[in-house]
């Protein structure tokens, strides 16, 4: 699989800001990817997955693990006793009991310390390297057509499974990597105080062995449905007044179609979910009609659908 090429299609479609982030965690033993560069600093597996997306190739063992956490969930060192108590967790008053702490800690994924000896990241197009996961920075609306992808060849919903804590180690990367299945997260703690995450984005991680499929599925969503929902096309013509008093509407919806624009190409009544619209013979030519309009719900989709823009709807 060329990773250029999936990455181009997937930061193109989804009209990415952020490089999808390649990591893999590497056995003890393993040989480091070429091309993958041991930082100057510390960092936090959040911070390095903001700077891999950033265009830099990274490779982190232990000692290059700030948040011992984040590295002893992976499996790269083993667990602090007061990281593994959840005492951590009471202190920083991230939760109330010990209980609590110990039940979220209880139920997040993690590997035992030592099946891996370090991370290695890069920017999906760059990675020299098979991923486990690949980790996507992305607005809600661009996860939503990550969601669509993942549902379009078996129509299954997602179960995500996440807490807010431990987002990028737990939830992002031991957790796919274990189930093979996309999970979400909003970010935690860690990660927003200190990764760049802006306010208005979140993380999902893909299984890399799904994302060729998931990248196909992309592409035939956009051959309709993203630029149609992008454009917004089933939105009436006015919405921002609709709570203020005026005369009291019935509810009836005029459709009127422009006959002259109407070539009969029969979209509107394929789409119509109401039956309400059918083509008639009108001169020696299709053309469409609403010989059921008291069944419309104004809905817009054949507004939104007709490539004549012949369809106006008023509701009265
Ligand atoms: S979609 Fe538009 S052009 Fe096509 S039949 Fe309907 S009104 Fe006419
Ligand atoms: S607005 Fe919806 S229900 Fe009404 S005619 Fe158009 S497609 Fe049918």
């Amino acid at each position: 699989m060329n990773y250029r090429e999936l990455a181009t299609t997937l930061t193109t479609i989804l009209t990415l800001r952020w490089s999808p982030v390649a990591v893999k965690l590497l056995k003890p033993g393993e040989e480091v990817p070429e091309h993958v560069y041991e930082p100057s600093v510390p960092l936090r597996h959040c911070q390095a997955i903001t700077i891999a997306r950033r265009g830099n190739s990274l490779y982190m063992p232990p000692r290059k693990h700030a948040c011992p956490d984040g590295a002893a969930i992976m499996g790269l060192i083993p667990m602090s006793p007061k990281l593994r108590s959840g005492e951590l967790y009471l202190l920083f008053k991230k939760l109330p009991t010990l209980a609590c702490a110990r039940k979220m800690i209880a139920t997040r994924q993690e590997f035992a310390a030592g099946t891996y000896a370090a991370t290695v990241l890069a920017p999906l197009e760059d990675a020299g390297f098979e991923p486990d996961v690949v980790i996507f920075t992305l607005y809600p609306e661009q996860l939503m057509w990550l969601c669509c992808a993942a549902s379009y060849s078996t129509g299954e919903r997602h179960a995500f499974h996440t807490s807010g804590y431990n987002s990028t180690c737990a939830d992002l990367t031991v957790q796919v990597m274990k189930n093979q299945k996309m999970n979400i997260s909003f970010g935690c703690y860690g990660a927003r105080a200190i990764s760049e995450i802006s306010d208005f984005e979140a993380y999902v991680s893909v299984p890399f062995q799904e994302l060729g499929t998931l990248a196909d599925a992309l592409a035939k969503l956009a051959a309709k449905s993203i630029p149609e929902a992008r454009r917004k096309i089933y939105m009436p013509p006015v919405i921002d007044k609709v709570s203020v008093p005026g005369p009291a509407s019935a509810g009836t919806v005029a459709i009127r179609i422009d006959a002259d624009r109407c070539t009969g190409c029969g979209l509107c009544e394929a789409f119509c979910p109401e039956a309400v619209l059918q083509l008639v013979a009108d001169g020696g030519q299709q053309k469409a009609s609403a010989p059921a309009a008291e069944k419309c719900c104004a809905c817009y989709t054949c507004a939104g659908q007709c490539p004549q823009k012949a369809i106006q709807l008023t509701v009265r």
